[in-house]
């Protein structure tokens, strides 16, 4: 498989590119991303056969339709990271709540959220081609929450790789701190700024643009690579849990293979969504895709009105932090692969300039053929949360924005699959809140209180975080950040 830029090539880069390379120098010309020249036709066929594979099976049967430039020790490596998960015959638990409404799980990996689906094998894989080319990276990366953790725990000790991680001190949750700040390994340095995460994040892209760092870093023999939701090394590892759900749905006999469901995805830099979209193109029978939001409901009027307007917005925090963005990069994706690299490269360009742009009336329609769209705000999460509890499903504020999104996007009676992003662990503050009523309670008091509602256990990977010795301390300024990450290479 080969691939090409969203916006058009400049003639400095190649006009196609290889797997290995797309994933270890995801820049693009003109700022663009790259995707797939074209995605394999999965057929009946591939249905049929892996009706009852498991999910190492099915996702390196996927992997195989891809035909990547990796070879396949690498790959079997990869996917074995999945039997660190919670079942290891099912990574992916998918769970009945009502007559039409499948949750997929993707939070039983090390985290506890579903950054780790892709983040594992991506992480092996990277490391791996670093080793083959006898070559050193740095990743860098900026997180308000779940992305920092799967980062840092894919990463660790993995040779040819080292991670400087940037976090908001006081700006994420006591437990998302502590899994960054008690990572212990030699490849890793954990930062806290004084700031938020908006300040982290624009500390990174001055560092990554900054042409004095680059000169350091090739001193340093170091290249620079990124492990954020646009390379496309993670999207990859994502097609496979939808495919996963949609014939999990069959073995449950909820559905007939072929019949067709919809998949409704929490979104906020779309990586999921996207996905789901590519395995539809793939085949897989989905009507539509649903794509619930938060109050930062940007994604919703795209979907609605054809408008992406970042000008008469200001983010808002919400109980589902990782869906607060105005910047939803892999949208790039479903413009380059409905419109085209011209119109992209206008669409995205107008954005840059005048924080706004506009689909016209026969754009808009191809949207709307394949997404739907609802928000949902912490008030109404809430009370999804509870009742969705009164059937015995226990749910994080994310999972919860799907739950309204079904009750409201559907035109068919078709079974939908909701997919759970985070473990009830991760935002324990906020459930307990909706379960109890206590207000402003720790993670530590807020975990106890709902293990104790539920009648459930805190798993050990989440307890032990506050207990484990804090080996990451470091919190600075903001123009320290260049000195602090030399220092660490
Ligand atoms: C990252 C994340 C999301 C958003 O996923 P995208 O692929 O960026 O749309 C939703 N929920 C949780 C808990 C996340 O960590």
């Amino acid at each position: 498989m080969k691939f090409i830029e969203t916006r058009g090539n400049d003639g400095e880069l190649p006009s196609t590119q290889v797997f290995s390379e797309a994933i270890l120098s995801p820049m693009c010309s003109f700022g663009g991303i790259y995707v797939p020249e074209s995605l394999p036709d999965l057929g009946t066929d591939f249905f049929i056969a892996n009706r009852d594979s498991n999910y190492k099976t099915l996702a390196s049967n996927v992997l195989a339709a891809f035909e990547v430039d990796i070879d396949a020790d690498t790959i079997a490596d990869a996917i074995e990271l999945y039997d660190h998960f919670d079942d290891p015959t099912n990574p992916v638990p998918v769970v009945k709540v009502t007559d039409d409404l499948y949750v997929s799980e993707l939070y039983h990996g090390p985290t506890r959220a579903f950054k780790d689906m892709a983040l594992q094998p991506f992480g092996m894989i990277l490391s791996k081609l670093a080793q083959q080319r006898d070559e050193h990276y740095l990743i860098l990366a900026a997180t308000s929450g779940d992305t920092g953790p799967a980062t840092l725990e894919t990463f660790k000790n993995r040779p040819n790789i080292k991670v400087a991680c940037l976090y908001p001190d006081g700006g994420t949750s006591d437990v998302q701190r502590l899994q960054m700040v008690t990572e212990d390994a030699p490849n890793i340095k954990v930062i806290g700024i004084h700031g938020n995460f908006d300040d982290a994040q624009n500390a990174l892209k001055t560092l990554l643009g900054s042409a004095g760092f680059r000169q350091k870093l090739t001193e340093k023999d170091t290249h620079l690579s990124a492990a954020n939701s646009v390379n496309f090394g993670r999207i990859i590892f994502q097609q496979i849990y939808h495919i996963h759900s949609y014939l999990e749905l069959v073995r449950q006999g909820a559905i007939e293979l072929g019949e067709k469901v919809y998949l409704n995805v929490p979104s906020g830099n779309f990586g999921n969504a996207l996905a789901g979209y590519y395995a539809r193109k793939m085949g897989l029978p989905v009507e539509k895709i649903i794509i619930a939001s938060n109050r930062n409901n940007i994604l919703t009027s795209l979907i609605n009105d054809g408008v992406y307007d970042m000008g008469d917005r200001e983010l808002i925090s919400t109980t589902s932090p990782a869906m607060d963005i105005l910047k939803s990069s892999n949208i790039e994706r479903i413009l380059y692969d409905l419109y085209g690299a011209e119109r992209t490269r206008e669409l995205m360009g107008q954005l840059d300039n005048d924080q706004r742009y506009q689909l016209n009336a026969d754009e808009l329609a191809k949207l709307q053929a394949v997404f739907v769209a609802d928000f949902c705000d912490d008030e109404e999460g809430k009370r999804y949360i509870q009742a969705a509890f009164k059937k015995g499903y226990l749910m994080d504020p994310h999972t919860a924005t799907c739950f309204k999104a079904h009750d409201t996007c559907r035109d068919k009676p078709l079974k939908s699959i909701a997919y759970s992003t985070a473990e009830w662990t991760k935002f324990s503050p906020t459930i307990a809140n909706a379960l109890t009523g206590e207000h402003d309670t720790h993670d530590l008091d807020a975990l106890k209180s709902i293990a104790k509602t539920a009648n459930t256990a805190i798993p050990g990977l989440i307890s032990s975080l506050f207990t484990k010795p804090v080996t990451q301390d470091v919190v600075i300024d903001k123009q320290d950040i260049e000195r602090e990450v030399l220092s660490f290479l």
